[in-house]
């Protein structure tokens, strides 16, 4: 090996030159260029030996029309349905498929046994939709979540109605209450200022919840990356790029740091309060400040709404830690897609290596299987929602 290596150094160009452009250096190549250690090559080359950077002698392609083809003839375990009943506790909408037996079939074809739909909306929504659910031959498979109007926190008469409010959901039949992310980015308080998660003003909601035993699922912020420079070093530029309404740039917005900050915080200030980190509270990318935030809140759970692909690139990591947390996970999709959930079947119950996610545009990488047991599996997908959820039908689920 080190013979090798050596001899593939002594091809190139000797390390440490100047650092500007300049045909001289690189071995003899001409166009090449050397850099020093910490410098980047410049645009248009890549790093082809120790320090030293080349041009590729045709136009490079970019990246939305480099499509490599992958010559890894690797096993592929399709999972078209999932080895256990699930909860998904993350939907919008699916409150509606009560009135579509195509959805249900759809449904048992892919094993998931109850949707929870986040948006039921206030009491009068809420009730709207469960009267629906409950005169339906489908009221054991869809629940939904209720949700409070933040603007305007701190006003007179904000607090009295918006308890009242969420005490009738859950009479109404609300089995959660879901949070959606314009809290802490943009909903005003009634003095027009920005209502952060851990305002004070707004605790008092957060304690009803536990009071009522009703779980709150919230999202809070969004990647990392959103909060970022939009420049080349930012994975998610060509998502910002096609959807450029999703950057947070810091002029207007506060950074992820701050609303992270504020989330955890609240979740510390109401530990008789069951909260859900939706999105993996964002922490799928660093799986040790996941593990932090659940060693230091026994109230917290997380579930992995569109973040499969966080996982499907570190399976190894991935794995230790559902397997570790187990009874902290819960699976959720957000969008209801029926092609898009075998992804996630196949991520958490195979070994398969190096296959596609089903966005590119947010992963242009590629997935491997994290192979969680069966018992792990249990958990996920049902068991931890039937305790931290419950409102959720509790019978009929396997031992
Ligand atoms: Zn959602």
């Amino acid at each position: 090996m080190i013979a090798v290596g050596v001899a593939l150094v002594a091809q190139g160009p000797p390390p440490g030159g100047q650092g500007g452009r300049g045909g001289g250096r690189g071995g003899g190549r001409a166009g090449w260029v050397t850099i020093k250690d910490g410098e980047e090559c410049p645009p248009g080359m890549t790093e082809a030996r120790h320090l030293a950077c080349a041009p590729p002698v045709s136009p490079a392609p970019g990246i939305l029309d480099y499509r490599p083809r992958s010559t890894v003839v690797a096993q592929e375990h399709g999972v078209p349905k999932a080895k256990f009943p699930v909860v998904d506790v993350h939907t919008h909408g699916s409150a509606n498929f009560v009135n579509n037996p195509d959805r249900i079939r759809e449904m048992d074809a892919l094993n998931l046994r109850v949707l929870v739909d986040l948006s039921g909306g206030g009491a009068d929504s809420v009730k709207q939709k469960m009267d629906a659910i409950n005169a339906s031959p489908y009221k054991d498979r869809l629940r939904v979540f209720a949700n409070v109007q933040w603007n305007g926190a701190g006003g007179p008469g904000w607090k009295e109605k918006a308890e009242a409010d969420l005490r009738q959901a859950v009479r109404n039949g609300a089995i959660g209450l879901k949070i959606f992310k314009e809290l802490g980015l943009t909903n005003r308080k009634a003095d027009g200022s920005r209502l952060a998660v851990d305002d004070p003003d707004i605790d008092p909601i957060w304690d009803l919840a536990g009071e009522l035993n009703i779980p709150v699922i919230i999202h809070t912020a969004e990647p990392q990356e959103f909060f970022s420079p939009l420049d080349y070093h930012n994975e998610r530029w060509l998502e910002l790029n096609i959807f450029p309404d999703r950057y947070r740039p810091s002029d207007r917005y506060p950074s992820f740091e701050q609303l992270m900050k504020e989330r955890d915080h609240m979740f510390a200030k109401h530990p008789k309060t069951r909260f859900i980190g939706a999105h993996f509270a964002w922490y799928g990318n660093d799986l040790q400040r996941a593990a932090k935030l659940l060693d230091a809140l026994p109230n917290v759970t997380l579930e992995v709404a569109a973040v499969l692909y966080e996982f499907g690139r570190q399976p190894y990591a991935s794995a230790q830690f559902f397997t570790r947390y187990q009874d902290r996970v819960m699976f959720g999709k957000d969008t209801y897609e029926a092609s898009e959930y075998p992804y996630y079947w196949r991520v958490f119950e195979t070994h398969d290596e190096y296959f596609d996610y089903y966005r590119p545009y947010h992963a242009f990488w590629k997935l491997y299987g994290m192979g969680l047991s069966d018992a792990v599996l249990k958990k996920l997908y049902y068991q931890n929602a039937l305790r931290v959820e419950p409102g959720l039908p509790q019978t009929g689920w396997p031992r």
